[in-house]
Order: C-alpha cells, then structure tokens, then sequence
C-alpha cells in the first residue's frame, strides 16, 4: 500500500474565470463551506487499486485535491501486491459483477483475497487514526475495512462504480463472495439505483462519477495548444515547428503488418481533416471495440456498394474510426487487458486493405497522467463523434468527458451510458453494442447528419454543465461524510435522505 502525490492542480478560483463554470461553482462553494465546518477535523482517506487507467483513478486526484483545498485533510492510497495471480481474481469478480460467464470463486481464492486485504489493511493502521473517514473503492481492497475496524475505530464508506441492472447466476457468484466483507461497512455509495445488490438497502447514497472541468483531460484547449500536444505525441505530421519539445513517451499506432511502431511513420491520421470517429477504452472485451470495428467496415463496405444512396457518401468515405487505449504494459490491475489488445491487432491485420487505412489502432503512453490526458483531450476535441460501444458500463466517464466538450455522443445503452446520454438529445444510444449491423446504421446517420450531430452536441455540453461536473460530486459525498460522523456521535443508523 502507498500513498499517492498529488499534485494541488487547479485552484478553487480559476473556476471563477469560465462563464459557463462560475455560477455552478460559486452554488457549490456556498454550501460545501457550511458541511466543511460541520465535518471539524475529519481526516478522509480513499483507497483503490491502481494508480493509473480507468474512472476510479482518473477522479481521485482532482477530488482529493478540492478536498483539500476545502480545508480537509485527504489522502489517496492504493493497494499492493506482487500476486498477481490477485489482480486475476478480482478481474474475475469485476466481469461476474457485469454478468459475464467466470471462473467459479474458489476456498484458495477467498485465502488469497483475505491475505492481500489483510497485508494492505495492516500497512494502512500505520497510518489511520480513530475517527477517520477511510472510503474504499471497488471490490478488490473491500475486505480491507474489515480488517481495519479489528485495529482503529474507524467509519469505512464502500463505494461501488460498477454493477449490472440485472441479476444472473455471474451477478450472484459475485455478490455472494463480497456480502461478508460489505458487513464491516458503515455506509455504501453505489452509481446508479439499478447497481444496489440485495441486502444492502439502508444507509446507501447514489453519486454520479463527474468530471473536473478544467483537469488536464478536459479543460479548454486553444487550437494552437490542440495542434501543439498532437505534434508533440506524434500524431500529427507535419514540417513546421512546433513550440513545446515533443513528449518523452510517444503515441505508438498499430501497423499493417500487425506491430506497432511510431503513430506519425505512414500516411498522417488526418486528425484536423477528417470525420472522426472516436472510442477512448481501457483495452477489455466488455467495452464493444470488436463490434464496433466490424461495424464500421459494414459501414465502409455499404457505401462502397451503394454509393449513391447516402447524402454524404464523401464524409463517410474519409471518415476514420480511432480506437486508442492505455499502453498495455502500463496498468497493473488489468490482465486480460494485453490480451483483448492481441485479439484486436489480429481482427485489424485480417482487414483488406483499403479498409485497414481507415481504422486507426493506438496504445497511449501512460508514464506521464499530465501527458496521457492532454492526448485524450485532443483526441477527443478531434473527433466528429465520440464512441463508446460499451457492453456493460459502470457509468462510461469517456462519454462525459466528450459531452463535456461539446461533442456529440454514439453510446450503447448500458446503464452508466444511458443514464447520461438521453437519446436523440445528448447523442445516439445503440441498443445492441454487439451488433455491428446496428453500428453501422447509426455510424451512416450521424456522417450523414452532420446539423442533427451539431444541434446534438449542444445539448451534450449542457447536461455534463448540469448534471455531470466534479462540483455536483463533491457536495453528495461532503453530505455522506457529515451523514456519517451525525450517524457515529448518535451511534445509531443513518437516516439517508
Ligand atoms: N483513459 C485514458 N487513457 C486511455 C484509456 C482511458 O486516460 O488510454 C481514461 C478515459 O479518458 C476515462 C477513463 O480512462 O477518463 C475511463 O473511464 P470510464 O468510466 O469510461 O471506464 P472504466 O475504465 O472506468 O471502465
């Protein structure tokens, strides 16, 4: 277990500079001013299982710093282990959680689980003191909090970001496993009313994952600072000079031939020129990038056959689909992730080759956050839509941070997605990510839309401003702290409002 550096980032007041942010930040302040107070002198500490990759990681240093800069004290810490064979459970348990077909959760599992929990439970007493707040989240530390209450009297939040809006036989595996270890937790924080396993009814609050408008990954960028982080991750060609050195750790783009090797070697992306079609994923099968690599040469192949029969034959024959993930070495707690990239590489490879020149494969350096997110930035500000074809998703915060810069969204209808992108309004909902025929039809009405795409994208920007910022997040949990501490200084059970 180690605690992470964070960085203070953005101040508090710079939020003031923006229009569109200073009076949704100035109602927000008000009042976590007031819980601030009535917190006194709590100490928070998240805790997780990997520093980089993903939602979870993704929130937590900007939140901790706001916390912070609130005036409480707020810690990030995350799990460790050298099994990696832990890191393969818990994966396990992540796709039964969505339903998926696993492995049966073996006695040997449930030792290895308690020993990892037990280990990272110990090095953190090190730390806690009695009273702390300490919010775990995810299942992999949750048999943490356990271990922690045998040492220190502490209040222990579980905040869960995935889940499924049914059950089956996966789900149940699943929450069976976990039950006895949620016990030990004072308060649960879930996504999304559907994700609520039975048994845990009381004293649950739903937040929304949200976005820090003006963090690395989504604050404005000028069109020079867009062309400026393109050049310098090499994914743009192009001889002029560019202002900024070029960054250590490049952009790699998968080849014909199968390897990957620099993004700007070959013919230019046409990022500033093109339609493009976007997904930003975490390299796992349940986020549809297979069905939605299929969809889009149905896509190419119907308006190579009936050229005429779309309006924009033009804007579909130049429209490039950019499917970009983490680079695979880079993300600890993701086994099948290399393995889904390898599966992917080959459907590439398999392609002909006038369709293969369209479908841009590209694995992200991870080694710099502040790099990483100023490259999905400008992928994203890139694209004409953003995709996320998802299968299951706990809430998809790729599609937020696209609404959020005013782009138009193509979603599945999983229910993170569906919660945000109203359809029709926000975007276009899939209702079958796995079938690439419906891909392509929506793929051939947004290129053929471009006005319906723009009035869309409108409406985007406005229910991130509304509904999906970091202020709207900060407030619920401040609440669920102050529920809390209420909840142990009257030591009976929490009232949720
Ligand atoms: N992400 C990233 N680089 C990548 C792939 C993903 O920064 O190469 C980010 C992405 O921008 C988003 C987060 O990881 O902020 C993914 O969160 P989401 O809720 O979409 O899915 P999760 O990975 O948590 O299932």
């Amino acid at each position: 277990m180690y605690k992470v550096k964070i960085e203070p980032g953005v101040k508090l007041e710079n939020y003031l500079a923006y229009a569109s942010l200073a009076p949704r930040f100035n109602a927000f302040h008000n009042e976590a001013v007031l819980l601030r107070k009535a917190l006194r002198k709590k100490k928070i500490w998240m805790v997780n299982s990997t520093e980089h990759g993903g939602g979870v990681a993704e929130m937590m240093p900007r939140m901790i710093s706001l916390l912070r800069q609130l005036g409480l004290d707020a810690d990030w810490v995350v799990m460790e282990t050298n099994e990696s064979q832990f890191f393969a459970l818990t994966k396990n348990i992540h796709n039964l959680i969505h339903g998926q077909p696993g492995a049966e959760i073996t006695a040997e599992d449930k030792a290895l689980y308690d020993q990892i929990n037990r280990d990272n439970a110990r090095q953190m007493a090190e730390y806690v003191q009695k009273d702390d707040i300490v919010v775990v989240h995810d299942p992999q530390p949750a048999g943490m909090a356990q271990e922690l209450k045998k040492m220190i009297d502490i209040t222990a939040i579980w905040r869960c970001h995935i889940g499924l809006d049914y059950s089956n036989d996966s789900t149940e595996a699943a929450w069976s496993f976990l039950s006895p270890y949620l016990e030990a937790y004072d308060q649960y924080v879930f996504s999304s009313p559907e994700y609520i396993p039975e048994g845990l009814s009381g004293n649950v609050t739903l937040i929304h994952p949200s976005i820090d408008p003006l963090s690395h990954k989504n604050r404005p960028l000028s069109l020079h600072k867009l062309t400026g982080i393109l050049g310098n991750a090499g994914l743009l060609t192009s001889d002029h000079p560019t202002l900024y050195p070029d960054y250590k750790h490049k952009v790699t783009r998968l080849k014909p031939d199968g390897t990957f090797g620099p993004a700007r070697n070959g013919e230019d992306i046409g990022l500033l020129f093109r339609p493009i079609l976007t997904q930003v994923s975490r390299w796992d099968k349940l986020k549809g990038f297979f069905s939605l690599l299929e969809g889009f040469v149905e896509l190419k192949r119907n308006n190579q056959e009936n050229g005429n029969r779309s309006r924009n034959h033009n804007r579909i024959r130049n429209a490039r689909l950019v499917l970009a993930g983490p680079d695979p070495e880079s993300v600890a707690d993701d086994p099948e992730g290399k393995q889904v990239l390898k599966d992917l590489v080959d459907a590439y490879v398999q392609l002909p080759d006038d369709i293969k020149k369209d479908v841009v494969i590209l694995t992200l350096p991870m080694k710099s956050a502040k790099e990483n997110a100023l490259i999905v930035n400008a992928l994203q500000r890139s694209s004409y839509v953003v995709i996320q074809n998802s299968i299951q998703e706990g809430f998809g915060l790729t599609a937020t941070e696209a609404m959020g810069k005013r782009i138009a969204v193509l979603a599945s209808s999983a229910c993170g997605l569906r919660n945000q992108v109203r359809n029709h309004i926000d975007g276009r909902l899939l209702h079958h990510p796995e079938d690439p025929s419906e891909v392509a039809s929506h793929l051939e009405y947004l290129l053929n839309n471009p006005k319906v795409v723009e009035e869309m994208s409108f409406s985007a920007e406005k229910r991130v401003l509304d509904h999906f910022l970091i202020f709207q997040q900060l407030t619920n949990w401040l609440n669920v702290f102050h529920r809390a501490q209420l909840a142990k200084e009257k030591n009976q059970p929490v009232l949720v409002g």
